[in-house]
């Protein structure tokens, strides 16, 4: 797999940039829009399931349109306008066309009272209803009166859209890369996960030699994942690995979140990765509230999906507001959560089993050329150790990763020790 590229975390917030005006919900145009982006970058192709249809316990919604929404104050000003914020009206809001004293609208206005100045981000998908969101303090400003309320919407039957992308390698196991497109002008949750989930594409469209298949999911959250895991049940048992991206932009610490087993070999393969990236991170257990991974690790399909955010859903005060914007996405923090991945995957395409071919005593290494000719330097002490560990335990039942967490070391300088083992002759990789 081939070197990372230079301003990988510029290229991302560009594409955080570009994406963020949209309009996107669980269906529509904006979400259409977003897939079509996507297409244009990794060759993402778009996929579709008609309103009405049952998927697993849910049923398809109808698709939502909606062209614009406003309410007018007594004096006739436009007060709160969709036009300059896409958080300002409920998503999947019924149409409405009335006027009504403040009284009946504010029980339609949500706020947030402990941020008064910014606004909320409210959806209303599966109970027919409408509603604005504002600032508090507009909202307190308001006079007395009589409103015009205007929403240009369409609940009708349609479809759902995803987008789905497969890198094929050289077998049929595969690693889910799932990320949800259903949120419209909201930066890190959840623009940053796709985001990287992008990049992490074009580096494995780059790589070649894959040993897994790579399948990425750009879902609409959890009725996306429900439709995808429904139309693919037959299939589902070659996912091998899988990772959920979300809220991957921020400055928070990198926050692992482990999959329902705890302990399949993405869980272990991230715990690795992330105590050996000298930075902070947390790693949390499994617990069914959160993003797609919900669905992945739902008991009938148990899958190995864990989950990867700096700062987690809920966790920050921006989270699910306008101010989750811009300002809250960093191309450096971008690019600290696709090197980790970048990291991740690494190990997961290099983690086989080994069998050692000469396991009776110790080989002797100097005689193939294996034995470091200039002792006492600290990186040769290492890559000598690894030789000795990989050779001790590749009695076919450990893993590479395994052996470097039995000996203390990273997983790269194993690699590179079972690599150079191979050349020599010494080991094969067992079945
Ligand atoms: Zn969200």
């Amino acid at each position: 797999m081939s070197a990372p590229a230079a301003g990988d975390g510029v290229g991302m917030y560009d594409l955080v940039s570009e994406l963020y005006p949209l309009c996107r919900s669980i269906t529509g145009e904006g979400l259409r829009s977003t897939l079509e982006v996507l297409r244009r970058e990794i060759g993402v192709e778009p996929h579709q399931i008609a309103s009405g249809t049952r998927v697993l316990d849910w049923t398809v919604p109808r698709e939502w349109s909606i062209r614009d929404a406003w309410v007018e104050d007594p004096d006739g000003r436009k007060v709160i306008d969709f036009r300059a914020s896409n958080l300002h009206v409920v998503s999947y809001s019924t149409p409405v066309d009335r006027t009504m004293p403040l009284a009946e609208l504010k029980e339609h206005l949500h706020t947030l009272p402990e941020h008064p100045d910014w606004v909320p981000y409210r959806t209303s998908y599966y109970s027919e209803s409408w509603g604005f969101c504002a600032s508090q303090r507009l909202v307190d400003s308001l006079p007395d009166g009589d409103y015009r309320v205007r929403i240009d919407s369409t609940l009708a039957d349609g479809r759902l859209d995803w987008g789905e992308l497969l890198i094929p390698g050289g077998g049929r196991d595969e690693v889910l890369l799932s990320c949800h497109v259903c949120h419209p002008s909201l930066a890190n949750d959840n623009l940053s996960g796709i985001a990287v989930a992008t990049w992490l594409a074009k580096r494995l469209q780059r790589a070649g030699g894959l040993r897994y298949s790579y399948r990425l999911l750009f879902v609409p959250g959890t009725i996306g994942s429900i439709s995808w895991l429904a139309t693919h049940r037959e299939q589902l048992d070659r996912i091998r690995h899988g990772l959920v991206l979300a809220c991957v932009g921020d400055p928070g610490p990198l926050t692992y979140k482990r999959s329902r087993r705890g302990d399949a070999p993405v869980d272990r393969a991230m715990a690795h990765v992330l105590e050996r990236g000298g930075r902070p991170y947390r790693m949390v257990d499994f617990s069914p509230y959160g993003y797609d991974e919900r669905q992945y690790c739902s008991p009938g399909f148990d899958l190995p999906v864990g989950s990867l955010s700096r700062t987690p859903y809920g966790q920050y005060p921006e989270y699910h507001t306008s101010a989750d914007d811009l300002s809250l996405v960093r191309p450096a923090c971008l690019e600290e959560s696709l090197e980790t991945c970048w990291r991740l995957l690494r190990l997961l395409e290099g983690d086989r089993r080994y069998l050692n071919l000469s396991p009776h005593g110790e080989p002797q290494l100097g005689r193939r050329g294996l034995y470091g000719s200039t002792g006492g330097q600290s990186h040769t002490q290492e890559s000598q150790m690894a030789m000795l560990w990989v050779l001790n335990l590749a009695d076919g039942r450990h893993s590479l990763l395994d052996v470097a967490e039995r000996a203390g070391l990273a997983f790269e300088p194993v690699e590179a020790a079972a690599a150079r083992l191979r050349e020599g002759g010494l080991l094969a990789e067992a079945e």
